[in-house]
Formats: C-alpha cells, structure tokens, sequence
C-alpha cells in the first residue's frame, strides 16, 4: 500500500478507503506514465468505475508535451469523443487533404484531397496542439467533469522497478506497491519494459532525424511569398519533399494560429552516440535545407534561433507484451516513425481496448486471461502499423504509399477499437 511522497497522497488514502469500501469491484489501477497514452487509459479506467492511479516521473504540469502538434485521425478521434474529448475542445483543425510541393519550383505535385473523410470514417481527421490536447486528456482524467471516479495524479513520481511474480512497482520516492493491473505506459525508453518482457529491448535507430518547430502564423501575414504555408490550397499538411527525401513537413494547429514544422532528413550522425533529443539551431536547419527554393528559405528564416533536433525511433517488434498482471501500453510497446500520423492514435486504441475487456466487476484473477486478449487484439495491428510507418520512409518505392492507397487508409483509420473489443468480450467472457 502507497502511503505518502506524493501530490494529494494524504487524501488519498483515506478517499480509496472510502471508495473501496463502496464498491469491492473497483480495481485498484497503477498506471505508470502520464502521457497521451497513460491519460487516455486512466479515463478509459475511470470511466469503467475502478480505482486509477498515475505516477509520472516530470514534475510540470505539462509534462513532457512540449513544442510540437500531433495529428488525429479519425480512428483517435472516435475515441476522444467516446471519453468526451471534442475536436473543439482540442482546438483541432481539419486535415481535409496534404499538398505535395517540389522543393525548388514549388510546383504542386500532389494536392490529395482525401475524399470525404467524416462521410467515410464517422469523424474527422485533426492536427492539434499537443499541450491542448494534453490539458483535456488531464482534466478528463483528474477533473471532476470526467464520468466515474476520478483519477489520482502523482508528478515527480518515477517508477524504478516491476516485478510480474510479486506484483510489487517500486516508485522513486521509495515506496513500494501492489497494485492489481499494473500498465507500463512509460514512454519509447520505458523502464518497465524489461521486466515485462523479459529481456532488454531498446528502441533502435532508423538513420532518420528531424528539426521540429511551432511558428505563430500572424508571421505569415502580409507575405503572399507564404501563402503556401495555409492560404492556398486544401486545409492540412504541406509536404516539401527533395530528391534525396529531406521533407520539410508543416501544419497548422490550435485554430491555425500556430504552424508546426519538422524538417526530416537521413542523419548524418551515429545515432547510437547523441541523445534522442538534442537542441540545434537555426543556422544548422538553414544549412540543411539550403538547396530549397526561396519560399521555403523565407519560411525557415522564421524560426527562432533554437530549434529541436529528434531522433526517430521506431520500436522492434516484441515478443511479448503481458506478463501476469502488467503490460505496456502506447510507446513503450510501439514507438512507431510519425510517417504516417499513428502512433497517438495507436496507444488510444491500446487504451480502449483494454478497459472495455475489463470491466468494473472483473475478478483479479480473471486479469492475466483479460491482458491475453488485449495482446490479441492488439498486437498483430499495431505492429503492422509501426512495420508501414517505418517502410514508408525508409523503402523508396513505398514512400508515400499511405496517401495513394485508399485501401490501407481504410484499414488504418477505419478500425472501431471499442467495437471490437466490445464484441471480442462479449463473444468470450460474458
Ligand atoms: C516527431 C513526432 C511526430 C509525431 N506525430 C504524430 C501524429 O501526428 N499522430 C500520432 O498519432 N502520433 C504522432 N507521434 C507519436 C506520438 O507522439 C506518440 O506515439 C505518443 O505520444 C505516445 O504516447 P505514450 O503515452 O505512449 O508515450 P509518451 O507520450 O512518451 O509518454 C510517456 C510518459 O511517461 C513518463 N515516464 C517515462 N518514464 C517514466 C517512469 N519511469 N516513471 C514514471 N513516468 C515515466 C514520461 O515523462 C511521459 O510523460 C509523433 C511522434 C514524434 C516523435
């Protein structure tokens, strides 16, 4: 049992008692890490009625969510609305369809309107701020406008250690704890990964980096040079690709007074030795880019001096994913290459999927069968994607497959993770 170390822990206690005693079905959830995909699981939890509790190891409020948007296709969108999460509230702006401009001439290649995307999937597909998303995601999860038993937070809280066979999570702060399901949503370098795997894992390098940026919009005004930016042509990314493939990516988020860049290339250093995340300048990004025609040269003397550097990374696949009454959940099971816009996307069907199979009057020990069917009916789908997102940047001929294929956009964003796990425990453990 937790007792102390951490925001609100006094109160803790004495509310779960409480609540424990009201209902004995609530299981008592330790969610490790409070990102995109540990929040959406703790309202998934909440809302099923059982006793949630994130440990996050930054001590911000906005966490790690900081400078740069996120894409959310229809099948992310669905499920934000099921957890009350609207495009709205998100300040979500509409990807009607991607413009593909030649890096010299600015000649428009490709201006894919993606057809009827709402008419065909239900919902539309939207790039937001990750910090307004993030923000919703919390309040849903902590707040009390969310359904069921609010979640417990606690920042500056990092988890050290699992071990499956005695169910213990050892936090930073030294306290240990047995939860009953214990989700390992820790990020691409999660630290519980091993122990639930049974072996060291680490996401491997991809030879593929990027510069990431925001730009506030009012920038672009008065400048009809950089009208490509968001004034012309369908509301969504633009996509400035050389020969070589160094792709200068960009779209606008929270209602469009912000533009996010990234500015993809090979990189040209060992990977192994710099950090995932390293800052650069603007200077390096000039020089990167400098065979790019003039608009685009006047669109990256915008930015600050200082701009991020990342790695990508993209996660092998693993052998596994449960062990007893843990798993990993989001990243630290699927880091994936943003290629094709998936990887938030893929941790919030991990997360629906997984309350909807249990329920607020599972048994515990009915746990480790429920977690046998969350790998079933995740495993085989996010890996495929994660396989796509990384082909589709490192195989030229399938280079932009995804915005050409209709037939596996439909089988990327036309999945209904809810129904199918709806279906699955219905048809096996009702
Ligand atoms: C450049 C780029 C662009 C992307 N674009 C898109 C996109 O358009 N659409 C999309 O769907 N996805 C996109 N993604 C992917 C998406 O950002 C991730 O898949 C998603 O954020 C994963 O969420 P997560 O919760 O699993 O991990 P994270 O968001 O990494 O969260 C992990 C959390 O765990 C915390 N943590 C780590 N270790 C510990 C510990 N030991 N104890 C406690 N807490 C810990 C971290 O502080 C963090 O808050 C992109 C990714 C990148 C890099």
């Amino acid at each position: 049992m937790y007792i102390g170390g951490a925001l609100f822990c006094s109160k803790i206690l004495e509310q779960k008692l409480i609540l424990l005693r009201a209902t004995e079905e609530m299981l008592d959830i330790d969610i490790v890490g409070g990102g995109l995909g540990g929040l959406a699981t703790a309202i998934a939890f909440r809302r099923q009625g059982h006793f949630v509790e994130v440990f996050e190891a930054s001590s911000a409020t906005a966490f790690n969510e900081l400078g740069a948007a996120i894409g959310c296709p229809p099948n992310a969108v669905r499920i934000l609305k099921s957890l009350g999460i609207t495009v709205e509230s998100i300040k979500g702006v509409e990807y009607a369809g991607i413009t593909s401009l030649d890096h010299q001439s600015g000649t428009v290649g490709l201006s894919a309107s993606l057809g009827d995307i709402k008419g065909q999937y239900g919902h539309v597909w939207c790039l937001c701020h990750r910090v307004d998303l993030h923000e919703v995601l919390q309040r849903m999860a902590f707040g009390e406008e969310g359904e069921g038993p609010p979640a417990k937070l606690f920042l500056g809280t990092r988890a050290v250690s699992w071990d499956p066979k005695t169910n213990e999570l050892a936090l930073s702060n030294g306290e240990t704890r047995k939860p009953d399901l214990l989700i390992a949503a820790d990020g691409i370098n999660s630290a519980l990964r091993s122990a639930i795997v049974g072996q060291d894992i680490v996401a491997s390098p991809t030879g593929v980096a990027s510069y990431r940026w925001l730009l506030d919009s009012a920038k672009l005004d008065n400048n009809p040079q950089l009208d490509w930016v968001i004034r012309k042509g369908p509301s969504g990314p633009r996509m400035v690709t050389s020969p070589d493939f160094r792709v200068l990516f960009l779209y606008p988020c929270r209602g469009k007074t912000i533009i996010n860049a990234m500015g993809i290339h090979m990189d040209d250093r060992i990977q192994t030795q710099v950090g995932f995340y390293v800052p650069s300048t603007q200077a390096k990004l000039l020089e990167k880019f400098k065979d790019f025609g003039p608009q685009y040269q006047q669109f990256l003397e915008l930015t600050d001096e200082e701009v991020g550097l990342w790695q990508l990374r993209s996660m092998p696949d693993l052998s596994t994913w449960i062990n007893g009454r843990s798993c990993l959940l989001g990243d630290s099971a699927h880091a994936m290459l943003p290629t094709i816009g998936q990887g938030a996307a893929m941790a919030f069907e991990d997360a629906i999927t997984l309350a909807h199979l249990i329920p607020l009057d599972t048994p515990c020990e009915d746990i480790p069968r429920r977690l046998s069917a969350y790998e079933f009916l995740r495993k085989e789908r996010a890996d495929f994607v994660k396989g796509e997102s990384l082909d589709q940047f490192i195989v030229p001929q399938k280079r932009a497959l995804y915005y050409r294929s209709p037939e596996l956009q439909k089988r990327v964003m036309g999945f209904d993770a809810a129904a199918t796990a709806r279906e699955y425990k219905r048809a096996n453990f009702e």
